[in-house]
This record gives C-alpha cells, sequence and structure tokens, in this order.
C-alpha cells in the first residue's frame, strides 16, 4: 500500500506540465500539497479540480526567483499542515537560443528559475526538515543535465548545475533527509513555448515530436515519495521508449 497519503507535498511550477501532474497524482493518492506558481488563475481552476474529488490543496502565488516568496510558499505548507515531507522543486523554463544570439536577458532568466529557484527551495525547506528530523527534496533536472546540444548550452548549464546542487545536498543530507534527482526527456508541458528564437523553436518542435504525457514524469515522483524512510531513490532518468537521447 501506498504511504503518500497524509504526506505534506510543496510543489513548485505547478500551472502547467509536470507540476500540474504530479499535483493531481498526489493528490489523488491522499498527499496534503501546497501548490505555487506565477499564474495563479491556473492554480485556482487546479485546485477546484482537486477539491472536488476530495483532495487536500493550498496554493499561493509564487516567484521561485525571489527568495522571500519562497520562504512564505514553504512556511504556508508547515503551517496550514504542521510539517513538510516533501519539496519538489519543478518551476523552470526553457529558452533555448544560440549563444551567438547574445539572449543575456535569457540565459539570466534560466540561471534564476531553474538554479537559483531550487537554492531558494532548498534553503527554505531545509531548516524545517533538520528540526523535523525528516524530509525530502525532489529537483527536477533534465537529460539535459547529461549532455549538451546546441542552442542548449545555458539550459544544459542550467540543469548539470541542478545535479551537482542535488548530489552535494544528498551527501550532506545525513540519514535523515532524502534527495531526488528527476530527469526528464522530452514530455508534454508548455517548456518549449519560451524559446523566442526561431531557428531554435523549430528545431525543438521537431525534437519534441517523441514525447511521453507528464504524468509518465508524476509517476516517477511518486515511486521516490512512497520508498520507504530508509531508501533514497536518488536519481531517475525517464524519457520516452523511442528516444534517442
Ligand atoms: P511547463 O512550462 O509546462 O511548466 C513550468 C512551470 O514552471 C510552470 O508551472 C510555470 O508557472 C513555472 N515557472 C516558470 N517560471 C517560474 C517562476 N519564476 N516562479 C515560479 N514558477 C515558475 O514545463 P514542464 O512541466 O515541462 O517543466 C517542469 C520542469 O521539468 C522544469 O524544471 C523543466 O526544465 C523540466 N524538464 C521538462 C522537460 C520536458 O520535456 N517537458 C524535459 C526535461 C526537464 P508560471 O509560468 O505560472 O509561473
Amino acid at each position: 500500500m501506498s504511504n503518500i497519503a497524509g504526506k505534506v507535498v510543496a510543489i513548485t511550477g505547478a500551472s502547467s506540465g509536470i507540476g500540474e501532474a504530479t499535483a493531481r497524482l498526489l493528490a489523488q493518492k491522499g498527499a496534503r500539497i501546497v501548490i505555487g506558481a506565477r499564474r495563479t488563475d491556473k492554480l485556482e481552476s487546479l485546485a477546484a479540480e482537486i477539491r472536488s474529488e476530495g483532495g487536500l490543496v493550498e496554493l499561493q502565488s509564487l516567484d521561485v526567483t525571489d527568495r522571500n516568496q519562497m520562504e512564505a510558499f514553504i512556511q504556508l505548507a508547515n503551517k496550514t499542515y504542521g510539517q513538510i515531507d516533501v519539496v519538489i522543486n519543478n518551476a523552470g523554463v526553457m529558452p533555448l537560443s544560440p549563444i551567438e544570439a547574445l539572449k543575456v536577458e535569457e540565459w539570466d532568466r534560466m540561471i534564476d528559475v531553474n538554479i537559483r529557484g531550487v537554492l531558494h527551495g532548498i534553503a527554505a525547506g531545509l531548516p524545517i526538515m533538520r528540526k523535523q528530523g525528516f524530509g525530502q527534496f525532489i529537483n527536477m533536472a533534465s537529460i539535459g543535465a547529461y549532455t549538451v546540444s546546441p542552442t542548449a548550452a545555458v539550459y544544459c548549464a542550467t540543469k548539470f548545475a541542478v545535479r551537482a546542487i542535488t548530489e552535494g545536498l544528498r551527501q550532506e543530507a545525513g540519514g535523515d533527509i532524502r534527495v531526488t534527482l528527476v530527469s526528464p526527456g522530452v514530455t508534454e508541458s508548455e517548456l518549449a513555448e519560451s524559446i523566442s528564437d526561431e531557428e531554435a523553436r523549430q528545431v525543438m518542435n521537431d525534437f519534441r515530436r517523441v514525447s511521453i504525457p507528464a504524468a509518465a514524469i508524476a509517476r516517477a515522483i511518486v515511486y521516490a515519495i512512497e520508498q520507504p524512510a530508509d531508501v533514497d531513490v536518488s536519481e531517475m532518468i525517464v524519457r520516452p521508449t523511442a528516444s534517442l537521447f
């Protein structure tokens, strides 16, 4: 039987794609969840759907690049439910482009959301988990955390960084806190919509034809959470069977 029921899970970037699918699945399994993202209208409709099926959910507007907002988000989970079992650092952006295009603002945004956002989640959750003596971080990397391809240098760099941070945290976390890296291959979501470079967008459109549903990643996340407290699923790559990359 799953031990997900009753666990308190905070999910960043839950307004679409993988975060949304994960929120839905965890709520179905009886987790008490808190969802955050900038598009609160999307969070509202997801929360309404979850509540109509008897699920427990709170929501809050969240920009993960703002440390104070992240702190408030994690505090909301802790105050509402009295503990935090899992923080899923899922929010991410992927405006791909060749380095030559010098889209420096997009580089900065990827660094801020994909790296700083994860660090803010860790900074907000770790003191609470230490005090409790239990907890789990699940950080979203990518197949781009293992290889680099043209137009994806900065995105991959952010995901290599997430992988390094996650492994370092796992080593330092000791016996109480579990740390998991989830690296999806191409997954149906809104991720590629932030690409402003026309050529990179075309290439991605072709590349993303072979994909898996966001629910596939949600199931992997559930697997990592439902293991016993002494079992740490440290790293998972989940990709389309037909994918070469
Ligand atoms: P989506 O674009 O569908 O979801 C991204 C989520 O991140 C949205 O909910 C968005 O919400 C949120 N987000 C973006 N910026 C911020 C911010 N500043 N503060 C808070 N939330 C933010 O894409 P996915 O579901 O695919 O992405 C989820 C994760 O999976 C990302 O980390 C991505 O890099 C990773 N991934 C996805 C793959 C795929 O093929 N889909 C492959 C490999 C990794 P809002 O805009 O409302 O703030």
